[in-house]
């Protein structure tokens, strides 16, 4: 109840069934003359909330009876035979996060400035997100109803923030009574029905590192194989956290907790045949050390956390190379500066000045300071319009490349409001955002 209590006014009058976004053409959908804002309420007489429950309440059914209230108000019945996995064309509207109920010192939400996006103020808490795109969850306020959809649905695996396993450590960093931090239960209940866990510790100087740290990461390894993998990320402060209980993550602080878990590392890789304990590149990188080889990420388990993101980058970049080399490149010569943030910069400019050397191209890149987050937010992906902007002194060439991940998802916006059309009217080059794959194609066009 108390999730529905904090959850924002869009989802509690929440509508009933699943929104269609879009129908491809000559599909089972565009067949059966469904159209994009009707709403799938029900399939074989079952209720249908989300995208998640119909594609559950239709996975391996050849025969189905669909309820759908009609973008008109209309409510049609459709029987529907179709053949074995044979998809029905159908987009459907992005799942509305449900949000938390905790008060971490460290929430993110705490480092935003005022003026920032609202979007970036959701608390998002949701396991169904936790499913689909490996956001992290507490576990703290889940109903008894979604623990049920979880092992019901299979919707493994989950990525649960744990923080620490001593609990007065954890419900001091989620800012919440004892009782509630306590999830032990839940988490059993999970690992039992077969759902996979990969779980989170956000590593705050003074709070849960050293003893708590390695108890935390001793008693998470008690549950292996059940309990996957542990990602450890540094916290991050913008200027606006001024919580005084927090402590800025220094390198010296990075090179510490380096030389600590790798010891851990190593007996893990001759126990268990694996790393299990993973830091964060940000700790390597912020402590002036080279990232462990790729072997050490197996099949990277948390990447999407900032885990083994720069071998996987190096190692993609040098086949990407070789490709270039061996294939067409441009035929004019490309002089242009590639912007990231300072903590990616030492990286990446060693790979391009090889570039250079192979390709026969002029690019450089530029290290670019995060003024509008401040603090020690120097990751590429939360660079502003305004922080690319301030670096056009260190622009050479005829245009400029930026990280994709800079903009959203579906929208060419950057985190302070700026597009990538004014940037580009506003620095007077062109201004390409590109992940690895698109630089690639944009050398060899
Ligand atoms: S669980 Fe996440 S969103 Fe909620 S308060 Fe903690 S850090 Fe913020």
């Amino acid at each position: 109840m108390y999730e529905f209590a904090v959850a924002p006014a869009v989802t509690s009058i929440r509508r009933r069934g699943v929104e269609i976004a879009g129908v491809s053409p000559e599909s089972i959908g565009s067949e059966l003359e469904l159209e994009s804002g009707d709403r799938i309420t029900k399939v074989n007489g079952r209720t249908i909330r989300d995208y998640l429950d119909f594609r559950f309440q239709t996975a391996g059914e050849t025969e189905l009876v669909l309820e759908v209230r009609k973008a008109s108000g209309e409510d049609w019945e459709l029987q529907i035979e179709r053949g074995e996995g044979e998809d029905f064309g159908l987009s459907f509207e992005q799942i509305v996060p449900r949000q938390c109920a905790n008060e971490c010192i460290f929430c993110f939400c705490n480092g935003n400035p005022a003026d920032a996006r609202p979007s970036l103020f959701i608390k998002d808490e949701d396991v169904r997100l936790s499913f689909l795109y490996g956001n992290y969850t507490t576990l703290t306020s889940i109903t008894e109803d979604k623990m049920q959809r979880i092992v019901e649905q299979r919707l493994s695996p989950q990525y649960v923030s744990i923080h620490a396993t001593d609990l007065d450590v954890r419900a001091y960093l989620l800012g919440i009574e004892k009782q509630r931090a306590d999830i032990a239960p839940k988490l059993r209940r999970l690992l039992d029905a077969g759902i996979e866990i990969h779980a989170q510790v956000v590593l705050c100087p003074g709070i849960n590192d050293g003893a708590v740290l390695r108890k935390t990461i001793a008693d998470l390894a008690e549950e292996f194989p059940r309990i996957t993998s542990v990602a450890i990320v540094p916290l991050g402060l913008t200027r606006y956290n001024t919580d005084p209980r927090l402590t800025a993550v220094t390198p010296d602080f990075c090179r510490q907790i380096i030389s600590e878990v790798s010891a851990i590392q190593s007996e893990f890789r001759n126990t268990l045949g694996t790393t299990f304990a993973f830091l964060g590149d940000e700790i390597y990188l912020r402590a002036g050390r080279a990232v462990p080889a790729r072997s050490h990420y197996g099949n990277y388990p948390q990447i999407e956390d900032g885990i083994g993101m720069v071998r996987s980058f190096k190692t993609q970049f040098s086949a990407l190379a070789k490709r270039l080399e061996r294939g067409l490149l441009r035929q004019n010569k490309l002089r242009g500066t590639l912007l990231t943030g300072t903590l990616f910069a030492p990286v990446f400019a060693p790979l391009i000045e090889k570039l250079n050397t192979r390709l026969g191209t002029e690019l450089s890149v530029a290290g670019v300071e995060n003024n509008y987050f401040g603090g020690d937010v120097s990751v590429a992906g939360l660079l502003t319009g305004s922080d690319l902007l301030a670096a056009r002194r260190q622009v050479k060439g005829d245009f400029v490349i930026i990280p994709k991940s800079t903009l959203k998802s579906d929208e060419e916006i950057m985190l302070d409001g700026m597009t990538l059309k004014e940037l580009n009217q506003k620095l007077g080059l062109p201004v390409h955002a590109f992940d690895l794959q698109s630089f690639g194609r944009f050398l060899s066009a």
